[in-house]
């Protein structure tokens, strides 16, 4: 049997409005008694409002089922840096799943801790200035993941790690980012689901967030064909004959109950 790791946005929803055929999909891996978890680099929403947004949409999960980057944040600064007082920079209501962790007002509440969230309003050229100064200072950043982008009925939207990289380059250090591609969120999962890594199966719309990243921490990697998918990005990975592929390819999360089962591992 085979567990999965679903990613959220782009696989099930865009927008939070549901992609033809996810409802049933998610049914058919029920009934096929399939364990899963649900892994997400979504910082807009706390855990719950997710699995709200989801169950609206007829997409049963439950809060418990979805690890968020957020909370996974929250659970690494209280185990890298407990009683810190930390700046949260991100676009959404999280507080809940960052409890544990004293939050600041801002740069003037003298934190001891910045995380960056999701990039959103919040992201100017005053705060991002302020970040780099407190780097330069020798304060801790975090980041809650490291996507360049997510996609909206709009078009694509630029995300934290767009600006992840120009903070690098100018205070000459590195961010540490704990989302998807990081292992901290795959081991996490399949810690809670029990099994072993290469038990488990990964699926994501990011090529590299998601498929890739899964199967460097030992996973296998299923890319969907729907959400940020760019057919040029998977042509430019498959002709490199020495990198890495992803381990299958399907149009959309309705091909994944036909997948699941002809898997033997
Ligand atoms: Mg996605």
């Amino acid at each position: 049997m085979v567990g999965l790791l679903l990613d959220i946005d782009g696989v099930l929803v865009t927008s939070w409005r549901p992609l033809p055929g996810a409802v049933e999909a998610l049914d058919a891996l029920e009934r096929q008694g399939v364990p899963r978890m649900f892994l997400t680099n979504t910082t807009s929403k706390s855990r719950h409002q997710i699995a709200e947004s989801l169950s609206a949409c007829g997409l049963r999960v439950g809060a418990e089922e979805i690890l968020s980057a957020a909370r996974l944040t929250a659970e690494f600064l209280g185990a890298e840096y407990p009683g810190r007082r930390v700046w949260v920079l991100n676009k959404g209501p999280i507080a809940e799943d960052m409890s544990g962790v004293e939050i600041v007002d801002g740069p003037d509440d003298a934190p001891e801790v910045i995380v960056l969230g999701g990039a959103g309003d919040g992201f100017t050229h005053d705060a991002m200035s302020r970040v780099l100064q407190m780097m330069l200072d020798g304060i801790p950043v975090v980041a809650m993941h490291r996507s360049m982008t997510w996609s909206t009925d709009d078009g694509i939207k630029i995300d934290t790690g767009v600006y992840l990289e120009g903070l690098e380059k100018a205070a000459g250090q590195s961010i540490r980012a704990i989302g998807k591609p990081s292992p901290i969120g795959f081991r996490s999962a399949v810690e809670v689901l029990g099994m072993e890594p290469t038990s488990v199966v990964m699926v994501g719309d990011d090529l590299h967030n998601d498929v890739l990243g899964a199967q460097a921490s030992a996973l296998r990697g299923v890319l969907v064909r729907t959400g940020k998918f760019r057919a040029d990005e998977l042509d430019r990975v498959l002709a490199d004959e020495f990198g890495p592929v992803p381990d299958h390819v399907i149009d959309s999360v309705a091909d994944l109950p036909d997948l699941v089962a002809s898997l033997e591992i």
